[in-house]
């Protein structure tokens, strides 16, 4: 410190400022010690998008009085949940309930800091169940609803020591990060550590694991009890340096966060321990009635699984014990997957049908298509990540080609879902199709005005009569103002004749006079000589030209 102390002040005798921050670290520099930051994204992750990551300082207050005031029911919480995450009613009940104590809890303890330090066990969670099932879709969910930070890291990442990996105190910095840097949000916090089952150090799980593994779980059991932890690494040598800065510049910001009220949340698949449950309860034939003799669900044992179990499994008796809290997710059926596509606020459907707003293209979803969708997620077992994996193979060229198209709307079906190359291929012919009748309009509007202004007719067109053109160009291999040029070079003879004693001005082009002009212009002069014969006698009506 004694270094930094010298530099307080510059030569010109000006306090510290950025200039000064510069210096120090030309000299570090200078000196060859390499700053050991953190690279970017390699510590525990701030769970994206709904986190409320990028919260401004007014958000924070906002957050930090509904913390204060916490007043949310069980009830409450579980419908909000319902809103986004279909099924796992066990999950949600369990979890609603654990939540409301936790901040109830907080809220007292702020309102009386003195019940702060009597005893009281966390209602930290165990989250068990398959993969992509919504276990952090609830966690994040909730931490939306009550504003606070969230974080979710895997256990795998942490070494023991730190030195290696991850020190499992990152995860609590990475709340402060998470937080804008406000400490007193962040220590009302969620740290949500995944793949909690590979830290067992049990050798009939990871081998290989184990040590490290118990390590992990010690340091982890200290996070959850309640520890000081340091704002800066060991290894964050800038931040270090910055924390004394501050300190020398009187901002006096703390330099350590209780994890006291932080809420920690340990998730898995544990799909051993579901083995060695039903090794248990099969064994001892209590358990479950053999009732229908259905196999069961990996889940349904993972329900009765008790702290034996947990401990058998290679997790410190501490450790589980810290962990009172257990509830199981459920895996979903395809039914459930289709739920999520039509219900689920949080839908990727509606992310989806976001991307392609983004280029202004209307995505419809046709309703044959969400079974079939549903369907083929399921088959890749991996939860509602199955949705997103089957709407990315489904639409990856579709957001590739359309935008660059005039297409402004599209429908998904089921045949898209199917073979979505050959539907891509259709909806891009179509597309072809109505630009050429576009770019054919124009033509034909183009040869009618030029007819008009040269000889003072108003042609239009009939749909057969362009359909008519359209095949003559293509056939021909010339333009469509050039099959007009061709096909109705006598009009501009012929009508004058058809109109001799008449004001008419406009007229009807036909599929017949396209194909025949001569034949077509002489039964119209001829019906003009009728009808003009017939104008002289009023009271027969006059028969009109095509
Ligand atoms: P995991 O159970 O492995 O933690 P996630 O919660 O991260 O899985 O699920 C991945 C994504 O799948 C979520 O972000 C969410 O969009 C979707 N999802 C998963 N389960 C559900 C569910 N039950 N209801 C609605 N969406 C879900």
């Amino acid at each position: 410190e004694e270094v930094f102390v010298m530099s307080d002040k510059d030569d010109k005798g000006t306090p510290p400022g950025d200039d000064f921050q510069q210096r120090l670290q030309e000299m570090f520099r200078n000196a060859n010690v390499a700053f050991m930051m953190t690279p970017p994204g390699a510590g525990p992750e701030p769970e994206g998008g709904d986190a409320p990551t990028d919260e401004s300082p007014a958000d924070n207050e906002q957050a930090l009085k509904l913390v204060r005031e916490f007043n949310f029911k069980p009830h409450e919480i579980r419908d909000y949940l319902d809103r986004f995450v279909i099924q796992q009613q066990d999950a949600k009940k369990v979890l609603s309930v654990a939540i409301c104590d936790h901040y109830n809890h907080v809220r007292r303890c702020i309102e009386d800091p003195s019940r702060a330090t009597e005893d009281y066990a966390k209602h930290n969670i165990v989250l068990l169940g398959p993969t992509g099932v919504g276990k952090t879709y609830l966690l994040r969910c909730i931490a939306r609803l009550i504003g606070v930070p969230l974080v979710k890291a895997d256990a795998t990442k942490f070494s023991e020591t730190g030195y290696v990996g991850h020190d499992v105190e990152d995860l609590v910095r990475d709340l402060v990060r998470s937080a804008d840097g406000d400490t007193e949000l962040a220590q009302y916090g969620i740290i949500y550590v995944d793949e909690i089952d590979k830290i067992a150090s049990s050798s009939s799980t990871s081998g290989g694991k184990d040590v490290s593994g118990r390590g992990v779980q010690i340091n982890l059991l200290k996070l959850m009890e309640e520890t000081e932890v340091n704002l800066h690494s060991q290894s964050d040598l800038v931040g270090q340096i910055q924390a004394v800065m501050d300190m020398q510049q009187g901002k006096g910001h703390k330099r350590t966060i209780n994890t006291r009220h932080m809420l920690f949340i340990v998730s898995g698949v544990f799909g051993d321990l579901a083995d060695l449950v039903k090794r248990r309860v099969d064994s001892s034939q209590i358990g479950f009635s053999q009732d229908d003799g259905a196999e069961k669900d990996a889940a349904e044992y993972l329900k009765r699984a008790s702290t034996k179990d947990f401990v058998d499994y290679g997790f410190e008796p501490e450790f589980v014990g810290r962990l009172p809290v257990r509830t199981v997710c459920d895996s979903l059926r395809a039914e459930d997957l289709e739920e999520i596509l039509l219900k689920s606020e949080g839908s990727i459907l509606r992310q989806y049908r976001g991307d392609f707003a983004g280029y202004g293209i209307e995505l419809d979803v046709d309703e044959d298509a969400i079974p079939e969708i549903a369907a083929r997620a399921a088959e890749e077992e991996t939860g509602a990540r199955g949705l997103m994996t089957v709407l990315e193979r489904t639409l990856r060229e579709f957001k590739f080609e359309l935008p660059a198209t005039s297409l402004k709307s599209f429908t998904l079906t089921a045949d898209t879902v199917r073979n979505p190359a050959a539907a891509l291929g259709r909806a891009l012919k179509r597309r072809r199709r109505a630009s050429g009748q576009r770019a054919m309009k124009m033509a034909v509007g183009e040869f009618a005005a030029r007819f008009e202004k040269e000889h003072g007719f108003i042609l239009t067109f009939s749909a057969k009569a362009l359909d008519c053109l359209s095949g003559m160009a293509s056939d021909k291999g010339i333009s469509i103002q050039a099959v007009c040029e061709e096909r109705l070079k006598d009009l501009e003879y012929g009508l004058p004749l058809v109109v001799r004693r008449t004001a008419k001005r406009s007229f009807s082009i036909s599929e017949e006079m396209i194909l025949d002009p001569g034949k077509e212009l002489a039964a119209l002069i001829a019906a003009g000589f009728e009808s003009s014969e017939n104008a002289s006698t009023p009271r027969k009506k006059a028969r009109g030209t095509k």
